[in-house]
């Protein structure tokens, strides 16, 4: 693996910290054995997908996967636009059709085991930001904070931005199946674009602010990421 590869899937785990921490301030009502929103829905990028696989095959799981993946329709609910794409067209003030989303897929996620995630340590950020401070029911859906969603909305498009230079962007099935079989199905992913401007209402670039000052001490060398973050509010 080469030493690039190791230090963005480094940096990615202590962004998952930064965000777990950040987001114990919300009373959510989130529990073990509740995957309400354990769907096939779920989107990341190829560098989140590398952290799966290794995980899958440390577990010797990996014929398993395999097995799972060639039962899956590859593009089946893919969104048209990566979550960058989408802050783009928004700051350009671009109309977005709602077909951008995808269709929404309800089939259960494959690594649920019995209501419990068996990759819970690797999951990918799209997993991680979930979250309702009440408890989801057929009749009642998940309640956020605003601030919750644009932090969620501003790690998705910096994880996206860390694998800009070489990394894809899609569903997650879609993501494993081109690691796992071949580039020929790399047509169904999205080539993970950089970070083209926050959507931020004033009161909440404070509390961002502070966020981006944390992701910039996990380490000294972030690369364009850095430069990002420093360009875009200087840290003081
Ligand atoms: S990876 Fe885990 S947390 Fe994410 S959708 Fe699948 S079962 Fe749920």
């Amino acid at each position: 693996m080469s030493a690039d590869l190791c230090h963005k899937k480094e940096l990615l785990k202590s962004f998952y910290c930064v965000y777990s921490d950040w987001v114990k301030r919300f009373p959510l009502a989130c529990r073990k054995g509740c995957a309400a929103c354990c769907t096939q829905s779920v989107t990341m990028t190829s560098l989140e997908g590398e952290i799966v696989l290794d995980f899958i095959k440390v577990q010797g799981r990996e014929k398993w996967l395999r097995a799972e993946l060639a039962e899956s329709i590859p593009g089946k609910s893919r969104p048209l636009l990566t979550t960058n794409q989408f802050a783009e067209a928004c700051l350009n003030q671009l109309d977005v059709d709602s077909n951008a989303f995808g269709c929404w897929d309800f089939t259960p996620c494959i690594f649920l085991e019995e209501n419990i995630c068996s990759i819970y340590e690797v999951r990918p950020f799209g997993c991680r930001s979930f979250g309702s401070v009440v408890r989801c029911t057929e009749d009642r859906t998940a309640e956020m904070a605003p601030i919750h969603l644009t932090v969620n909305i501003v790690l998705s498009q910096i994880i996206e931005h860390l694998n800009s230079d070489n990394g894809y962007w899609s569903g997650m099935m879609d993501i494993l199946y081109s690691l796992v079989n071949s580039d020929l199905v790399k047509v169904y992913l999205m080539q993970a674009r950089p970070v083209p401007g926050f959507l931020l209402e004033p009161q909440e670039v404070r509390e961002i602010h502070v966020l981006l000052k944390k992701l910039r001490e996990q380490s000294s060398d972030m690369g364009s990421l850095g430069d990002l973050i420093d360009n875009f509010m200087p840290i003081l």
